[in-house]
Parts: C-alpha cells; structure tokens; sequence
C-alpha cells in the first residue's frame, strides 16, 4: 500500500479487499444479511445485538465497535427499496475485520469513537423491496407518533445512545441532477434543519462543517455530481428530530451514476466516504471547515431522463417541425417478485435543451416514423431468440404475432409482442406513450426504438434491451 496516496484514494484503489461480495445487487433480502452478521459474531470483534424485532419478526441488529468517548450511530435502510448503504456497511463491516490493512487509522478510530451500527431499519420492506413497511407506513414520516415497531426501535438505540454524530443513509431518484449542471446527483447531503426557519445551531453545525470536508474529499472521485438534499424542515423525519435532539446528523442520499443501476460504484462512494467521516471524527480535523462550503453545495434538481433523443424531425398534417423526446424507465417486478423488467414511456416532447439524458443523442436529420407490425407469421420465443433482427428493423418491423399467448408482461428481447391478430399497434408520439418508432433518413432506417431501447441497425449491432407483451 503506497504511502503516497491519502486515506480515501487508498481506499478507492484498495476497495476490492473490503467489498462483502455476496451482496451483488439491490435485492438482497433479510436472510442474507442475517447470515453476514452471524458470521460476523464468530469473529468477536463486534458487540452484536437484537436490538428489536420488526412488525413481521425479522430481527432488527445493532452492532457496535470501538472504545473511545465521541459515539456515532449509522443506520440504513429505512426504506426498503433503498439498499445502497447496506451494502456498504458490510464493506465496513470488512474493513474493521481485516487485520492487515489501516491499522494505525483502525487503532485511532477504534482509540476515539465507538460507532453503532443498525443496518436495514426496515427488513420487511427490504424483503418487498418496498419503501414502507409491512404496515405499509413510511418509517420516516413515524418519527413522533412511533406507531410502527421499526421506528420505535430506532428512536429506542437512539434515544439510548446519545450519540454525538448520527448518519440517516438513503437512496434517492437516479434522476436527481447536482444544480443545473447536467451531472447526475450522485450523492446528496444535508445537514437536516431543526425547525421550519432553518436555524443553524451549534448542533447542525457540526453537521454542516462535516458535510463541507467531505464534499471537499468526494469531489475528487465524482467532480460536480454532488448535491444538497432538499433543507425544507420536515418534524415527522427522523434526520430532523434527531438533529433537533442534540445529535449532528448527516443525511446521505445515494443517487445515480451511468450505467450503475444496482449502484455499486455509488456503494463504493458510501464506503470511502462514511470512513473518512468516521477517521476525521476520530481526529476531530473539520472543525475549521467554512460553513460557506455547505452553503456552496448545488441543490438537488430533476434535469435528467433516462434517455433524450435530439433534433428529430417530426411531420404532421404536412407540418414538419423539430423535437426533442425525452424518456424515463420504469423498473417493473416481474410477476415472480424476483426479476425485474424496463417500461419506458415518454416523458417529455419539445425543446428539452435545459435537460440531459443518461443516453443524449443528436439526431438531427432523422425523421420519427411509425414502427411496423409483421404479420405474416407468427413465431414462438426460441424462434425469435435464434432470429436475426437486423432484416426486419431495416424495414421498420419491431413487433411480431406469438404463436401462443404467454402469462407474462415483457420479453427479454429488443422487440415487442402480441397474440391477438387483430390487434394494431400504433406509434404514439405523445406524452405518457411507450416509445416505438422508427428514425429514417434519406430513405433508411437507422434506428428503431423499441421500448425506449434505441437499436442501431447494422448487422454487426448488438441488439439489447426488453419489450412489451401488448394485449
Ligand atoms: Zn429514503
């Protein structure tokens, strides 16, 4: 390990010996992580707790390490769809295990602080992959009125611990940008308010200062793609209530990246950044950081889609006129609860010049068509799979007759379905349509998009993507 690098950049390169790697994706479930923390308790390293159980019985675990005055308390997962954190305090969870790596940092965070940690507040959500509970309550809107046996035990640990420095880790829409630059709000902060006037008292402040240095440190991984969290003072929250309790609290929002959909750069972000918080803690090192850093952070803004085509032409009634099409993805379970699909539709139609898409093209020459229907044959799945599309998108078709009508909503190829011979299927240009349309130019067709997937045809492309099973 080169002494060259600072504690973070270390980590960033060395991030593989830390990473839990059974935990792959976002839709872990309670099990999972009952097993990482039984092996964990093996090691004796943590002192590990049941600290309650939730409204359906899954243990909620409090795990807690270090010797030293200053407590700080993390907790993830309150809402059950927003796993990213988890993730990452099992990495951190590796970290402290490993007994090769950081031992001075270890022994002088271990020496300062003793950190808790409650990982997945919300196992039945997580377990739905939901936001609410099995209540089907918002633990974080059940901060005061504590109906729910999740926030109960939450403000219980809190309550009891006192802590100086408490983290609330979240995962917020992939589509939030950093201000109106068009960079993706790749992690959000805030320093919750204490009240509606946002007071800064010497609590918050702690929070804020804290905040800044690691914004300062984050900006070298992820230049720009750093944000603030809305600050409105919302009292059924449980950032601002502890906030408001004498804890400086930091809320952590983890948000999108390109290509990242299961979030695991963005985990890796969580991983370096919760521990430089805990080493600058330990050394007490932000505490000259201007307040005016926080304050320079850019709020978070909704100026991205998914997918923005530009410059296309567009002729109705003999009028041609130029648009942008902007597109968002849904994620849709599967009716197996455990397989996920895309359902795009078409957010936005005009001049989208003030926004960017995760995929941004300039198309400027191309005319929106109608996609075809082919109906001369019907196929089965296997024959559309061993089908060279390439043939068919050059003249426009990208929906095709199943032979035999299937239970399901989608299909795992870049094409849409349907049963009913009778049925049409038009192209839509409007807002709240699937997109499925064709892009020609001078007299060729160059793309389909199908679903919101954009094909490029050639017969060299590598087609991706799901469809639709249209009823
Ligand atoms: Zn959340």
């Amino acid at each position: 390990m080169s002494q060259h690098y600072d504690f973070e950049q270390s980590l960033y390169y060395n991030y593989d010996l830390f990473k839990e790697k059974s935990l792959q994706n976002r839709f872990f479930r309670h099990k999972d992580i009952v097993k990482l923390i039984s092996n964990l308790g093996e090691k004796n390293l943590f002192d590990i707790n049941v600290a309650g159980k939730s409204f359906e019985g899954r243990e909620i675990f409090l795990l807690s390490i270090g010797n030293g005055e200053k407590k700080i308390f993390l907790w993830s997962q309150m809402h059950g769809d927003e796993p990213t954190a988890t993730m990452a305090l099992f990495d951190i969870f590796n970290f402290f295990s490993d007994t090769m790596n950081y031992r001075d940092i270890k022994k002088i965070i271990l020496a300062k602080t003793k950190i808790y940690f409650m990982p997945m507040v919300n196992p039945d959500g997580a377990d739905r992959f939901q936001r609410r509970n099995a209540l089907l309550i918002d633990l974080n809107r059940d901060a005061n009125r504590l109906q729910t046996p999740e926030a109960n035990i939450l403000m219980n640990v809190f309550d009891s611990l006192k802590a100086d420095f408490g983290f609330n880790l979240h995962d917020q829409n992939h589509r939030y940008s950093a201000g109106h630059s068009f960079k993706s709000a790749a992690i959000s902060f805030l320093a919750p308010p204490v009240n509606y006037e946002k007071q800064v008292n010497d609590v918050r402040l702690n929070a804020i200062k804290l905040i800044g240095s690691l914004y300062k440190m984050l900006n070298k991984f992820i230049p720009g793609h750093i944000a603030k969290y809305s600050d409105d003072y919302e009292p059924r929250a449980f950032g601002d209530t502890f906030q408001r309790k004498g804890t400086s609290t930091i809320l952590v929002e983890s948000g999108g990246w390109k290509d990242d959909i299961e979030r695991q750069f963005i985990r890796k972000l969580n991983f370096i950044l919760l521990l430089s918080a805990l080493k600058q803690i330990a050394e007490d090192s932000f505490q000259n950081i201007p307040e005016s850093i926080y304050e320079s952070i850019p709020f978070n803004e909704e100026k991205i889609f998914d997918v923005v085509l530009r410059n296309l032409s567009l002729k109705k009634n003999d009028i041609k006129i130029r648009i942008d099409v902007g597109i968002n993805f849904e994620e849709v379970f599967d009716k197996d609860g455990n397989t996920t699909y895309r359902k795009a539709t078409i957010e936005d139609i005009g001049d989208l010049s003030v926004f960017f898409g995760y995929t941004d093209i300039d198309l400027a020459g191309y005319e929106i068509q109608d996609a075809k229907t082919y109906n001369e044959k019907a196929f089965t799945i296997d024959e559309l799979k061993k089908t060279d599309l390439t043939e068919f998108y050059k003249n426009g078709f990208v929906n095709f007759m199943l032979k035999k009508s299937i239970d399901k909503e989608w299909v795992d190829l870049p094409l849409n379905l349907f049963t009913n011979r009778k049925k049409e299927i038009k192209t839509k240009i409007e807002i709240g349509a699937v997109p499925n349309f064709i892009l020609q130019k001078d007299g060729r067709i160059d793309y389909v998009i199908i679903n919101g997937f954009i094909q490029r045809v050639n017969k060299n492309s590598e087609y991706l993507g799901n469809g639709l099973i249209i009823r």
